[in-house]
């Protein structure tokens, strides 16, 4: 789940790391009175669920209040696209005005999971800024990386050892220290996948500031903690995966047209993978779960039939829990309620396939039925060539 950048760092204040003095807009008069409040020259930056903000026009100085408020005017309600958002881009509905500070040096600082060693790392570079992405790729070296034992955590000297690779001395990088073990300390406590500083910067002044935030907190604990829910912007989310969250489907829309319907994520892995290689661009990733139920099938097949990218649907799934003439029913009502005229390929294997199949064949449907992964990879590209 993922937050604004400015309830981000209103959380990390609250963990003692310093942010800039600001505050949040949601119409271009209250960016010129927030303006005023800073001093006329502040940092007008907009809110959406994406980074690489600054370089798409998202982020701007400006030096005093009618300009704050123009600039307002021409971001609110505007679609920024950045590298992280999709060609269609978020739309702007909130703004963060922002004390503008003098910046002497820009870091990278993060904690988020590793999946492959199943801790949480520690990321740090001094090459931080707007083009961290870029210094990962070309030089490896400059990142710092350390996997934090569970059981020890997080020690005061590899904070120390962390900060001294970033070339700060004297107080601070003891700021620098408290800072990270803070930052460590949030990571747990909010139950966080990611905590991002990006830049942490050091001002003209010799002060620490995290000048930009993330968090994105993991799903899986957000019954721990009942603020959450009411912290998320729906606007920031397509329509289609709140409501396959309502049904408990995971959905991801992707930009190709072979709507994916696949029980298991590690089966949808494999079916979007397969697609790829028959030459097929799949248009979302769509898991209904092991024990899935007719009606789970029919809403998820509405829901991709929603996407007006989708020009083809492959079933893939693997009845193991699930009887196939039961997935098939949910299938045929769901297009009949939807009137759906698409090519439609079902693979599907386990108990009742053969029902299942009949089913299907006699509906009526635009559909036809596959023997394996490769053969339903293939006839949904014959299908829509
Ligand atoms: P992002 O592009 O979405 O990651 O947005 P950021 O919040 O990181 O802003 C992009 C860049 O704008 C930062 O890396 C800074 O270099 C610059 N920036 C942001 N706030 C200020 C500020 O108060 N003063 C100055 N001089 N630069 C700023
Ligand atoms: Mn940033």
């Amino acid at each position: 789940m993922n937050i604004h950048e400015y309830q981000a760092k209103e959380i990390l204040n609250a963990y003692g790391i310093p942010v800039p003095r600001g505050r949040v807009a949601l119409t271009s008069d209250q960016v010129e009175r927030a303006s005023k409040e800073m001093g006329g020259r502040c940092v007008i930056k907009a809110q959406i669920y994406a980074g690489g903000r600054g370089k798409a026009g998202g982020v701007k100085l400006v030096h005093h209040p009618e300009q704050a408020q123009e600039f307002g005017k021409e971001l609110f309600g505007k679609r920024l696209v950045t590298p992280q958002t999709g060609p269609e881009g978020l739309k702007v509905r909130r703004i963060l005005v922002e004390e503008a500070v003098e910046i002497a040096r820009e870091f990278y600082l993060s904690i988020t999971l590793d999946r492959e060693s199943s801790r949480y790392c520690l990321i740090a570079s001094a090459e931080g800024g707007v083009d961290i992405e870029e210094v990962a790729r070309k030089s490896p070296d400059k990142i710092h990386m350390l996997a934090i034992d569970p059981y020890t955590a997080l020690r005061p000297y590899q904070a120390r050892k962390v900060a001294l690779a970033l070339g700060l001395t004297g107080s601070v990088c003891e700021d620098c220290v408290e800072l990270i073990l803070n930052l460590y300390r949030c990571c747990l406590e909010k139950d966080c996948q990611l905590v991002e500083i990006n830049p942490l910067v050091v001002t003209r002044a010799g002060w620490l500031l995290a000048m930009d935030a993330k968090i994105t907190f993991d799903d899986n604990a957000v019954f721990r903690h009942r603020e959450y829910p009411d912290m998320m912007d729906y606007s920031q989310l397509d329509p289609l995966e709140i409501n396959a969250s309502k049904y408990d489907l995971a959905y991801i829309k992707l930009q190709g047209n072979v709507g994916c319907m696949v029980n298991g994520a590690g089966l949808a892995m494999a079916t979007l993978d397969v697609l790829k290689e028959f030459g097929a661009e799949p248009a979302n990733f769509l898991d209904v779960g092991g024990g899935a139920t007719r009606e789970k099938v029919a809403e998820a097949f509405k829901i991709i039939l929603e996407d007006c990218d989708v020009k083809g649907v492959f079933v893939n799934i693997f009845g193991g829990i699930m009887r196939c003439d039961i997935i098939a029913q949910g299938i045929i009502e769901a297009a009949a309620e939807v009137k759906c005229l698409l090519p439609i390929v079902v693979r599907m294997d386990g108990s009742k396939v053969e029902e299942g199949k009949k089913l299907l064949l006699d509906s009526g449907l635009n559909v036809q039925c596959a023997d394996n992964l490769g053969d339903g990879a293939e006839r949904i590209v014959r299908m829509l060539g």
